[in-house]
């Protein structure tokens, strides 16, 4: 007969939530209500993005002190430093820890013309390494940094690209998070580089359950990270059903996450894109409950 035990969760995982700012005090209202629905399942900690150019500084400040205050789970800042001074950026980062911010994902960011290319600010830190090392002058925060399992897109090589990882963690970072991807092996692939490189410093899958598939494939690309045909063949045709595609792909996801368990990794970092009910199925279907 079928062994249905290992349908059973295999342990509890550490989970982290991401959020965009709002853009309105409607939506604002909405994320709350997401991060406190979310906030239920125990997060270590549930992070706010900062718009590349600072476009969304005010509101990233405000929404990770909000969010902190309201579910008390500790919030992350993210920060950009593409566009700006290191004294602007340096502001910012003090904004977050006056905000009761003591934790954030520090990071390059894109330019504006992404076809240009990246020039940093005359005045400005020139890469995140660079960003890491300048905010430990700020605050003792602690600090995150990301990590592509497919590379980089404008890393010279995969070996350049892990090479500025381990710069970015001996500038002080302790944890990175990484970019979204699709298969168990392209994470466990970069993870084993990564181990062999002698980075031994958390590196946090990050878990994006496709909501739109247009608009994912056009991040993938973007971003350069791979999604399998196989996959997309499972929710090409269902634009018109967004709550069944967000059910497949939230399912798929959790099955991916399983396998990365299987394979030693215990913490797991949702893109959320401010919906409640993909991060809570996937909680679920990881084995966690609701605490307290
Ligand atoms: P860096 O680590 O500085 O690397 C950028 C590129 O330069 C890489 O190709 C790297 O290999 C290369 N490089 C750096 N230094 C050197 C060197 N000395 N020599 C040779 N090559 C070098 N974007 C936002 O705008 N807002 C956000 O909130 C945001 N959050 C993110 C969260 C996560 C978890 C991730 C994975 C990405 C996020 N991004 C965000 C996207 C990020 O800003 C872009 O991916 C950006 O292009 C690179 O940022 P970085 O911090 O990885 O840059």
């Amino acid at each position: 007969s079928a062994d249905f035990s290992k349908l059973a969760p295999l342990c509890k995982p550490r989970v982290s939530f991401e959020f965009f700012p709002p853009k309105t005090p409607a939506a604002a209202e909405a994320l709350e209500n997401t991060a406190s629905r979310l906030a239920a399942y125990g997060p270590g900690f549930m992070s706010v993005t900062y718009g590349a150019g600072g476009s969304t500084r005010d509101r990233s400040i405000r929404t990770a002190e909000r969010l902190g205050q309201r579910t008390g789970v500790p919030v992350a800042g993210h920060l950009t430093c593409v566009g700006a001074s290191r004294q602007d950026v340096d502001d910012v980062a003090r904004a977050y820890w006056n905000a009761g911010v003591r934790h954030i994902v520090a990071l390059r960011g894109d330019a504006p013309d992404m076809e240009a290319g990246f020039v940093p600010h005359p005045e400005g830190y020139r890469s995140a390494a660079e960003l890491v090392r300048g905010l430990r002058d700020v605050a003792p925060f602690e600090i995150a940094v990301a990590a592509y399992p497919e590379v980089h897109p404008e890393a010279l090589s995969a070996q350049a690209d892990l090479d500025n990882l381990r710069r970015k963690l001996d500038a002080g970072a302790t944890r990175a998070i990484t970019q979204f991807f699709f298969t168990p092996e392209a994470f466990l692939r970069f993870r084993d580089r990564a181990v062999a490189a002698g980075i031994t410093a958390e590196i946090v899958p990050g878990i994006l359950p496709i909501g739109n598939v247009a608009q994912a494939r056009k991040f993938a690309e973007m971003c350069g990270a791979h999604i399998p045909d196989w996959l997309l063949r499972q929710v090409t045709d269902l634009e018109d059903q967004p709550e069944v595609c967000s059910q497949v792909t939230t399912a798929l996801a959790a099955m991916m996450c399983r396998e990365l368990q299987r394979h030693g990794v215990e913490s797991f970092h949702l893109y959320t894109l401010n919906r409640a009910e993909p991060g809570i199925a996937l909680c679920r279907l990881l084995g966690l409950d609701t605490v307290g």
